[in-house]
């Protein structure tokens, strides 16, 4: 009887395996909002228009000025480990958000999406991607940049519909995730609008490109995000240890939060949730608050890619460092510094 029930091992089809790795990649519209967004960032942008109704489950709509994707090049953009982003000879040289080329086609299964680009010299184009079915390329009207249109996202997985929240909650978790990019890229303009019901809808956040240099781009930028009181109690930090560069701003310990924490951490501009990272903070701030206090900062290390493996997660706001003491050493030790020197500056204030 040995091998009479024997299991059959088929190879799954594409739209099997997108809709299985959707499941990594989009859990809730807000993980489709960052995808697209990281996209238009990547494309190079200056302007991005965030759209979306009831929450983003029937529509989320990202309009870019960034370079565009030729009409020849649409179908494979929408197609399984295909990037322009890297070529897959050194995992550890990443610039983008992107790398993985799995953003497209994971939304193309569980989604019905429409993208309309333009690239210079060529006409604009559009293609469409259904239950994991690509219509062929049209011509279509648009002066350029890229449309990125999803629409009804997990009909076809209704066992993840169910998993969703509120349209409210999951308008917050896109708000978050807008604003937590917009952070990183002060140079880059962001609308963000609710058009439920239709029409232009109502426009719940927005932030104009800032000019000036970094440090001035971004005061003003965590001002409009955080909030003025928060940019008129920032310190600004700025060091360097071994290749490793943090810039940012942190706020003075009179600022301190009992709950709802302004932490907001970045590595080569990714927003990231790393427990090093969010040591290294509270342990910069030990001598200067009580234990039930948060610190507020908005901090950025940027390094060589080399020494900074992002690959560990495929919604990536984990990373490792190759020398994690010698983040967090920076961290501890440029913010005490800030700090010690805010403190004597006050003092002295005082004193004379
Ligand atoms: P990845 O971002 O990992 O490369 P995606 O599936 O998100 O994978 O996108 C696939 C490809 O489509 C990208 O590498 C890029 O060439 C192109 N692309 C996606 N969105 C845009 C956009 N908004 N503007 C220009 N090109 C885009
Ligand atoms: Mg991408």
């Amino acid at each position: 009887k040995i091998g009479e029930n024997r299991p059959v091992i088929r190879q799954l089809d594409d739209a099997a395996i997108n809709r299985i790795a959707a499941g990594e990649v989009v859990e809730r519209p807000a993980s489709a909002v960052k995808e697209l967004v990281e996209n238009a960032i990547d494309a190079g942008a200056r302007r991005i228009d965030i759209s979306y109704a009831d929450g983003g489950k029937t529509l989320i709509r990202v309009v870019d000025d960034g370079c565009g994707i030729a009409p020849d090049d649409l179908g494979l953009a929408l197609s399984r480990h295909a990037t322009s982003k890297i070529d897959g000879s050194d995992l550890l040289d990443i610039h983008t958000f992107g790398f993985r080329g799995e953003a497209l086609p994971s939304l193309g299964a569980v989604g019905r999406l429409k993208i309309t680009s333009r690239v210079l010299d060529h006409d604009a184009a559009v293609i469409s991607v259904e239950g994991g079915h690509m219509t062929a390329v049209k011509p279509a009207a648009l002066s350029g940049g890229t449309i990125v249109e999803l629409r009804d996202l997990f009909y076809a997985t209704p066992a993840r519909l169910k998993f969703m929240r509120t349209d409210r909650a999951e308008a917050q978790a896109i708000t978050d995730v807008v604003k937590r990019l917009a952070m990183a890229e002060p140079f880059v303009g962001f609308t963000l609008r609710d058009v439920s019901g239709g029409g232009e809808g109502r426009v719940t956040f927005r932030t104009d490109a800032q000019t000036g240099d970094l440090f001035d781009a971004l005061h003003g930028r965590l001002g409009r995000i955080l909030g003025s009181e928060f940019a008129d109690n920032a310190l600004r930090i700025d060091a360097t240890r071994e290749g490793l560069h943090l810039t940012g701003y942190a706020a003075l310990p009179t600022y301190s939060r009992g709950s709802n924490v302004a932490q907001y951490l970045f590595v080569n501009g990714r927003p990231v949730k790393d427990k090093l990272l969010v040591g290294a903070l509270r342990g910069a701030y030990f001598d200067f608050l009580s234990r039930d206090r948060h610190p507020a900062a908005a901090l950025f290390i940027e390094c060589d890619p080399h020494l900074v493996d992002v690959n560990v997660h495929p919604a990536k706001s984990e990373v490792r460092f190759r020398d994690p003491g010698l983040a967090r050493g920076l961290i501890v030790s440029a913010l005490r510094h800030a700090l010690a020197e805010a403190g004597h500056r006050a003092s002295t204030t005082v004193a004379g």
